[in-house]
């Protein structure tokens, strides 16, 4: 029988959620602000699930929104284009290095993981190469799907069921606080040699620049890299997960534009709309394509979502991509983060229950020494009126890209407040 619940819950995640979720309920938003029922407005220090890049409620993305819709919602990408998708299309490839030219248009992180690992493994089959061993991180998150919560090694989101390849997990050699040493990254490389130069060859390494939901973990500079080389080395495709970082999130364009390699697939989401529709990609080399379209069929892989490039979504990204460089978001996102940083950092040395604080542009997290530390400072932060987010002792701290000066003077002083408080409360 049918039974309402107190929590009304129906439609969160199934994953657990933090008690002041269950209450909190996010009405009303607008630029770097969000407002909850009670009329309380809060510095959104998380930018909704990290996608709001552009901030709340910005004029040009409602307007080109509300003028494709109008014009046309959607047709079916089996047959006709339409210009809103094309357009993203061709700019999204302008906007990768390289041959990263095709790009499939999805809806989420997840569909885009799980197409990039399709590709990847198709592609050995269709040039007649028996590969599709996986190389990933243990502090992997890819998504939710079946393909790409294999991927994960982290005890909160690994799958009970068996994977239909085989997927090697790489553990971080270092905490990740020590990460960013040049001993970590010879270590961390020596780990990746191994894994390429034992067993069946791999068909694809897929990591992401910074481990997002695995810790906010800095990866050492120089790492991809050296990755980009061994994946040569050793004929593995090199996918990387721009998902988190892509966008401008880290200061750069794309995470890996820190290293200026080009990967062979790269999966998009999350700031490709500035969050306001779904909407994902995957880009893949031209060299890869041109495996999947031997007559008489495309061969290997059907593909393709009723909603993929949704012409509305589409005009959104467009509008995105404008609105990135009219605002230099990317440049924004490099300064304001930088001040965040070195503001946050003093933290290190000012309180107790603060022992790590990294980041690289807009996404910082703050380490503390457990979890219910972690849990107090947000709780503070929150009463102070910073939205943040926490898992596992680590507040993560990605506000919208459009911060000014000012809301970043407020989040250092804010944040150091409510450590403080969260301190003297455990005194
Ligand atoms: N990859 C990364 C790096 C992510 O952070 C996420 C989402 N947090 C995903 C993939 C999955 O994206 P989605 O939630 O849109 O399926």
């Amino acid at each position: 029988m049918h039974s309402s619940t107190s929590t009304s819950s129906l439609w969160r995640p199934w994953t657990p959620i933090t008690q002041q979720a269950n209450s909190l309920r996010i009405v009303e938003a607008q630029g770097t602000r969000v407002r909850d029922a009670e009329g309380k407005w809060y510095l959104d220090a998380i930018s909704g699930v990290l996608n709001m890049s552009c901030g709340h409620g910005h004029p040009r993305l409602i307007e080109a929104a509300n003028r494709q819709f109008e014009q046309l919602v959607h047709y079916d990408p089996m047959v006709s284009s339409h210009n809103p998708a094309e357009t993203l299309a061709s700019r999204l490839a302008e906007t990768l290095p390289g041959e990263l030219n095709e790009i499939v248009l999805l809806n989420s992180g997840s569909e885009a993981t799980e197409a990039a690992l399709r590709i990847a493994l198709q592609y050995w089959r269709n040039i007649g190469e028996d590969r599709n061993r996986v190389i990933t991180f243990e502090a992997a998150y890819h998504g939710t799907t079946y393909l790409a919560q294999q991927l994960s090694g982290l005890p909160f989101t690994a799958s009970e069921w068996a994977p239909p390849f085989p997927i090697e997990h790489i553990s971080l050699p270092a905490a990740p606080c020590e990460m960013r040493t040049e001993e970590s990254a010879d270590a961390l490389i020596e780990l990746f040699a191994k894994a390429l130069e034992t067993g069946p060859p791999a068909a694809a390494v897929m990591v992401e620049p910074l481990l997002g939901l695995g810790g906010c973990v800095v990866l050492p500079a120089g790492f991809l890299t050296r990755l980009r080389k061994l994946c040569d080395q050793h004929g593995a495709l090199l996918i990387l997960d721009e998902v988190f970082c892509g966008f401008g999130r880290t200061g750069r364009m794309f995470g890996f534009d820190h290293d200026g390699i080009t990967p062979d697939i790269v999966t998009l989401s999350k700031g490709i709309s500035g969050g306001y529709l779904p909407l994902a990609a995957t880009a893949v080399t031209s060299t890869i394509k041109q495996t999947f379209v031997r007559e008489p069929i495309a061969q290997g892989l059907r593909y393709g979502h009723t909603t993929g490039g949704h012409a509305v979504a589409s005009a959104v990204a467009n509008t995105v991509l404008d609105i990135m460089a009219d605002e230099k978001l990317v440049e924004n996102s490099a300064a304001q983060g930088a001040t965040l940083l070195d503001g946050l950092q003093k933290l290190v040395e000012s309180s107790p229950l603060v022992t790590d604080v990294r980041g690289l542009g807009l996404v910082i997290a703050v380490e503390t020494d457990t979890e219910e530390s972690a849990g107090a400072i947000a709780e503070a932060a929150a009463q102070a009126g910073v939205m943040t987010r926490h898992e596992r002792g680590v507040i993560r701290i990605a506000p919208p890209l459009t911060l000014t000066a000012d809301d970043t003077a407020e989040l250092v002083g804010k944040i150091t407040g409510a450590a403080d408080t969260a301190a003297a409360a455990q005194r």
